[in-house]
């Protein structure tokens, strides 16, 4: 069941965030304009000041406030290496590695035909124009180990195979169907350690 009026639309805003069902949108609307209005109030002021701060970073597309992020902005990092990840919170669970020097690219997403999410879907175009214009030596594949990261890494080990840079992905350490981001910061580690070519 929907509510009308302004309650309506919260709630219809609330279904579309992921892992936000019909109900528990409803439980949430009714909850916040009924009991939590301070809440409510404090999170409509929020959201609306990080959607104006924080854009994507004009070179390696991570969201970031400032003109451009903490990691191209940084001169002592590795250029020769481009680390390529799904997201931006991959970016900051690499760098707590503390592992890795290099630079990184967030392709906003997965390969996941099934879903309609196709090369054009992610920010392959923005990857390859980054490729040709750097002197990359090494891109590291630091993608799930799921179906939709297997997918990608193939597409992208053959999209690649006719430029420069060796394309290496992480070690097995991390299980199939595993997530970067519920992997044990050692893991990690070992897994960028013993990454390997997949050419
Ligand atoms: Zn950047």
């Amino acid at each position: 069941m929907l509510f009308h009026g302004s309650l309506g639309e919260l709630q219809k805003h609330l279904k579309q965030l992921p892992g936000i069902g019909a109900k528990t949108a409803q439980r949430l609307a009714l909850h916040l304009v009924a009991s939590e209005r301070e809440l409510a109030l404090g999170l409509a002021d929020s959201l609306r000041l990080a959607v104006a701060d924080y854009h994507a970073c004009p070179r390696c597309l991570m969201l970031t406030d400032a003109p451009m992020c903490a990691f191209c902005a940084d001169e002592n990092r590795d250029d020769t290496r481009l680390c390529v990840v799904e997201s931006t919170l991959d970016v900051y669970l690499l760098e707590q590695t503390g592992e890795y020097h290099g630079r990184y690219f967030v392709l906003g997403g997965l390969l996941s035909p099934l879903d309609g999410v196709g090369p054009d879907e992610i920010h392959l175009p923005e990857l390859l124009e980054l490729l040709r214009s750097r002197q990359v030596e090494e891109v590291i594949l630091a993608l799930n180990p799921s179906t939709e990261g297997e997918s990608t890494i193939d597409y992208l080990g053959s999209l690649l195979a006719e430029l420069p840079p060796t394309v290496t992905r992480l070690s097995t350490g991390i299980p199939f169907g595993g997530d970067i981001g519920y992997t044990s910061q050692v893991t990690l580690s070992n897994a960028l350690l013993r990454r390997f070519s997949i050419e």
